[in-house]
Order: C-alpha cells, then sequence, then structure tokens
C-alpha cells in the first residue's frame, strides 16, 4: 500500500549495478535488560568515543564520552535472524565448492540466497557482492558514565553462601562493565537499490531481532523501533549527527533513564527538518509509516511467510543462473587464501 509511495526510489527487480536509490530507516534501538558489547573476553570496557554533545550552542563545545553499537553488533544478529527463516524454509543454498549449506563466517556463503544477495559476500574462490546495506555505528543519547554500570560476578556455592564446605572465601570470578536497561540508541540505516520485497525482508529483520551482544542468550534484551523512513538521492545525515541534533533537542537536565515519549518526539521533530536536505524526494507520514509496518508484518505473518520468501528467492534466478559459471572461473585465477568478512 503505502510501499507505493516509495516506488520512485524502489528497484522494480534485482538489477547487478548501482542506481543511485537511497531508503533510509531511522531506528529507535532501547536496551530492554543488561547488553554487553565488547569484541572478546570479559573485563574489557564498552565501546565508546569521544564526541560533541550537540550540534547548537554550550552542547557545541561540550564533549562527552557516549556508548557506540557497532554496525557489526547490529547487522550480525540481523542477519542470523533472517537467516533462521530461510533455512527453516529450505531457501539456503548449497555452496557448489564443497556441497556445504550456506553459513556465516565461512569461506563458503552460496552465493546463491536472499542474504547473499542482499548482505554481501566475499568468497575465498572469488566472487563478491557488495552489501546494499549500510550501517554506521549507532550512539548513546547519553554519555557512557550515566548509562554503563559495574557488576562483580561471585561464584557461589550450592549451599548459597560464598564459603564451601571448608570455609574457603569464594573468589569473586570477574568485574564486567554492562549496559543499563533503558539506554537508547539512534541509528541510521541507509539501504541502496533495494525492491519493495528485499525492503520488506530488511525491515524484518530489524524489527523481529530481540537480542544482541555478547551472551545474548542471557542479556541483550532490546527492541528495536523504526521512527522514520525517507527515500533520496543521496545518504541522509549520520547517526552521530541524529543522535546530537536529538540531544539538542531535548530538555535538560538530562538523566538516565530517559521518558521514551519524549525522546521520540525529539527525534520526529529533527527527522522532520530532514525533509529539505541532501536531494530527500520522499518521507513516508505517521500514517504511511504505520501502514509500511502492517505490510511488513502481513508478508512476515505465518500464513504469508512462505510465500513471500520464496517470492524473493525467486527474483534473483536469472542472475543465479550465470553466477556460479563465471565464479568457478574466477576462482582458479585467484588464490584461495583471499579473506573472508567476518560478521561478529
Ligand atoms: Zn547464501
Amino acid at each position: 500500500m503505502s510501499i507505493s509511495k516509495l516506488s520512485s526510489v524502489l528497484a522494480t527487480s534485482y538489477e547487478n549495478f548501482p542506481k543511485g536509490r537511497f531508503i533510509t530507516l531511522v531506528v529507535l534501538r532501547t536496551t530492554h535488560s543488561e547488553t554487553i558489547f565488547r569484541t572478546e573476553g570479559s573485563g574489557e570496557p564498552m565501546c565508546s568515543e569521544f564526541v560533541q554533545a550537540g550540534l547548537e550552542g554550550e552542547n557545541q563545545k561540550t564533549i562527552i564520552q557516549r556508548l557506540v553499537m557497532t554496525k557489526r553488533k547490529q547487522v550480525a544478529p540481523e542477519r542470523r535472524y533472517g537467516r533462521e527463516h530461510l533455512r527453516a524454509h529450505e531457501l539456503l543454498y548449497t555452496n557448489p565448492k564443497d556441497g556445504s549449506l550456506c553459513s556465516l563466517n565461512t569461506n563458503a556463503p552460496c552465493e546463491m540466497c536472499v542474504d547473499c544477495f542482499l548482505y554481501g559476500f566475499a568468497a575465498g574462490g572469488g566472487g563478491a557482492q557488495k552489501s546494499r546495506i549500510w550501517t554506521e555505528d549507532a550512539f548513546s543519547i547519553l554519555p557512557a558514565s550515566d548509562v554503563v554500570g559495574d557488576r562483580t560476578i561471585n561464584a557461589i556455592y550450592e549451599t548459597g553462601t560464598m564459603r564451601d564446605e571448608k570455609g574457603n572465601a569464594s573468589t569473586a570470578l570477574n568485574t564486567s562493565e554492562y549496559i543499563k536497561p533503558g539506554v537508547h540508541f539512534l541509528d541510521v540505516v541507509t539501504l541502496k537499490d533495494v525492491t519493495a520485497d528485499e525492503l520488506r525482508y530488511i525491515i524484518g529483520n530489524i524489527l523481529f531481532t530481540s537480542r544482541y551482544g555478547a551472551v545474548s542468550s542471557r542479556v541483550g534484551r532490546m527492541e528495536n523501533e523504526i521512527l522514520g523512513v525517507f527515500g533520496s538521492i543521496t545518504e541522509l545525515p549520520s547517526s552521530l549527527e541524529l543522535v546530537q541534533a536529538t540531544y539538542d533537542a531535548l530538555g535538560k537536565p538530562l538523566e538516565h533513564p530517559l521518558n521514551i515519549k519524549q525522546l521520540i518526539t525529539a527525534s520526529k521533530q529533527v527527522i522532520a527538518n530532514w525533509k529539505n536536505k541532501r536531494g530527500v524526494s520522499v518521507q513516508l507520514s505517521e500514517e504511511e509509516l504505520a501502514n509500511l509496518l502492517t505490510d511488513v508484518e502481513t508478508n512476515w505473518s505465518p500464513d504469508e511467510r512462505d510465500n513471500f520468501l520464496k517470492r524473493l528467492t525467486q527474483s534473483y534466478e536469472s542472475f543465479r543462473q550465470v553466477a556460479p559459471e563465471k565464479n568457478k572461473g574466477k576462482g582458479k585465477s585467484k588464490g584461495k587464501n583471499t579473506p573472508v568478512e567476518v560478521e561478529i
């Protein structure tokens, strides 16, 4: 329905060559439990950056340390979500080289499934597809010092005490930093030359992914909300600009936890001004956005999902037949040790 409003910036079918059509999703990500973003090991500090607090007046002169949710921390779980369904509907392909089923973090992407076509791959044996989903680091609104907690984890014995049967005290296992519940990250996701069904697939992955970060089975509950959708001929302001402008628009003093309604109002005020920016041709109204999200949910619903995913898979058919031949040839001339894009 309202997806047709975006038709000028949607591709009618998948094409190999880019044509400068941009769709921007403004995403608010809110932690609903303790969350841990770090590269590896425990006890490491959270990712953060020193940046200007805002873009105006005093805020522009104030430097604060903001938490960062890196792009890999966003995309990897969202890709995995979509792939779970591709697997369930038997839409992942086997890699012709070694006969293994398409999987992330290996040398053997199938180069044929929806995920490979959309999120891209760099295969060891030659062949590559650029990702058409451009993410960037998302920043917390409040300073890291306000939204990070410290927890010391002790080993408790089965008696429920800190002492074993011989009376020896338990040693602290470690001290670990975590992001508190109720922390907000603002994020700009740019989609390049996607079709209507690809857009539905990507939005579904973002809306339905609920766990992020390290040890995500135990902590890391997060809720994503789409605050705005734009069509344009170029990229729109960055996640950092968005978070700084929203910080300016919020009343002071600011304390954790922020009121989410006030935050959403402030962010929407900021993006309302984007209408006049950098080649924007379409901005969905509140009603159109709600319709788009309903459309996405309908296509992902148990009744429609099989149809939807198969239709999307089918859309790459003609490109799939050419690709394996071409890649075979390339594979011979290229070394096998080309690095693989690793998702964490
Ligand atoms: Zn694949």
